[in-house]
C-alpha cells in the first residue's frame, strides 16, 4: 500500500503550523499552506529528508545562488493514502544548501526510503532544519503563489493540507521526539508499545510514588488499560506521577478494556452520580491524572464504581 509516512527518521517539530509569526502567515490569509519545522532531533546538520511514498519526483529547484531560501518541490508519481484522502501529493522542501541542491535535478525519481536532501539552513533559517509544506494533488503553475498575508505558498490542484491530514508515521522509521502537539497518527501501534500494555484486574489504587506509603490520589476499575513506563519493586510507574502495584495488572487483554484520559482542571471535582454529591476520598482530582472511560452520561464520565467527573476537563 502506498501509504505516505513521515519523511524523518526523528521527528523534531521546532515549530507547528500554527507556533509562531511566520508559520501563521502561511494561514491566516488565502490561500494557505501549513509548514512546520523540524530539525530531524538534531543542532547539527545530520538530518536526511527520505522519500516518503514509493516513489516522487523533483518536479522544481529555487532559489540556489540568491539570499531567498533554497526550495525544492516533489511530487508523488502516483496516488497515496494518508489518513485523510488518496491523491497525488505535492510537497515542499526549503532550506537545503546550495552543495546540496547542486547534486538534484529536475525529473530525478527516488523510491521510498532514499534519502533525498539533507537538511540546511539557506536563506533565513536560524539553525539547520527542514520548513515542509503539503500539497493535495498535482503541482499547478509554478508550485506555488502568493497569499493574501503576501506570502508564498504551495499550489496544487487540491490544495493545501495539514501535515497529520498527510503523513501517517511509520513507527518503524520515525522515531517520535516532538510533535509540537500536532496530532499524527501511526500507521499502526508498534509491538514496543503494545508490550507496554497492561491491564488492571480490580479496583486499583493509584499513588503519587512506589509504595504504600505515598499518598492515593485516585483509583482504577478492573480493565482499565496503563501503560508501563518504569517498574520499582513491585510497582509500576503509569505516568509522571502515578504509581500502582504491579500485584494487580496482568498482561492478559480482558474481553472489555477502559481506554484512560487525564484531567485538564487544576483540580477536578469527583461525584458519586452525575451532578451528585462531591466526594472527598482520592479527590479533587488533581492536574494530568489518569482516569479510565467506563461509560458516559451526557457531559459526565463515569470513572469507577460511584465515582463520575465532568467531561470537558479531561484530554
Ligand atoms: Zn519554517
Amino acid at each position: 500500500m502506498n501509504y505516505l509516512t513521515y519523511p524523518l527518521k526523528k521527528m523534531n517539530i521546532t515549530q507547528g503550523y500554527s507556533d509562531n509569526y511566520s508559520h501563521k502567515q502561511h494561514n491566516t490569509g488565502e490561500p494557505k499552506d501549513y509548514p512546520i519545522d523540524d530539525n530531524g532531533g538534531t543542532s547539527k546538520k545530520e538530518a536526511y529528508f527520505y522519500c516518503p511514498c514509493d516513489e516522487m519526483v523533483v518536479k522544481k529547484i529555487y532559489g540556489v545562488g540568491t539570499n531567498v531560501g533554497n526550495t525544492l518541490w516533489l511530487e508523488s508519481t502516483s496516488l497515496v493514502i494518508t489518513p485523510t484522502f488518496t491523491d497525488y501529493v505535492t510537497i515542499i522542501i526549503v532550506h537545503p544548501n546550495d552543495s546540496d541542491f547542486k547534486n538534484l535535478k529536475v525529473g530525478q525519481k527516488f523510491k521510498r526510503g532514499d534519502k533525498i536532501v539533507e537538511e540546511g539552513d539557506d536563506g533565513k533559517a536560524t539553525g539547520y532544519h527542514f520548513h515542509i509544506s503539503v500539497g493535495r494533488g498535482k503541482l499547478i503553475g509554478t508550485g506555488w503563489i502568493k497569499n493574501s498575508n503576501g506570502i508564498w505558498v504551495i499550489r496544487t490542484n487540491n490544495g493545501a493540507v495539514k501535515p497529520e491530514e498527510a503523513f501517517f508515521i511509520d513507527p518503524n522509521f520515525t522515531q517520535v521526539l516532538t510533535t509540537k502537539g500536532i496530532p499524527f497518527v501511526k500507521l499502526y501501534e508498534d509491538k514496543e508499545e503494545e508490550d507496554n500494555y497492561w491491564y488492571v484486574t480490580e479496583s486499583l489504587n493509584v499513588r503519587i510514588g512506589p509504595g504504600t506509603n505515598y499518598k492515593c490520589i485516585n483509583s482504577l476499575p478492573k480493565n482499565t488499560e496503563v501503560k508501563i513506563l518504569e517498574t520499582v519493586g513491585t510497582w509500576a510507574k503509569i505516568s509522571d506521577k502515578e504509581w500502582v502495584s504491579k500485584n494487580f495488572l496482568t498482561k492478559t487483554k480482558p474481553s472489555k478494556i477502559y481506554k484512560t484520559l487525564k484531567t485538564t482542571a487544576t483540580s477536578l471535582n469527583v461525584r458519586k452520580s452525575p451532578n451528585g454529591k462531591i466526594l472527598s476520598t482520592k479527590a479533587p482530582l488533581m492536574q494530568n491524572t489518569t482516569v479510565a472511560i467506563m461509560t458516559t452520561r451526557g457531559n459526565w464520565v463515569k470513572i469507577n464504581t460511584d465515582r463520575w467527573v465532568y467531561r470537558s476537563y479531561l484530554a
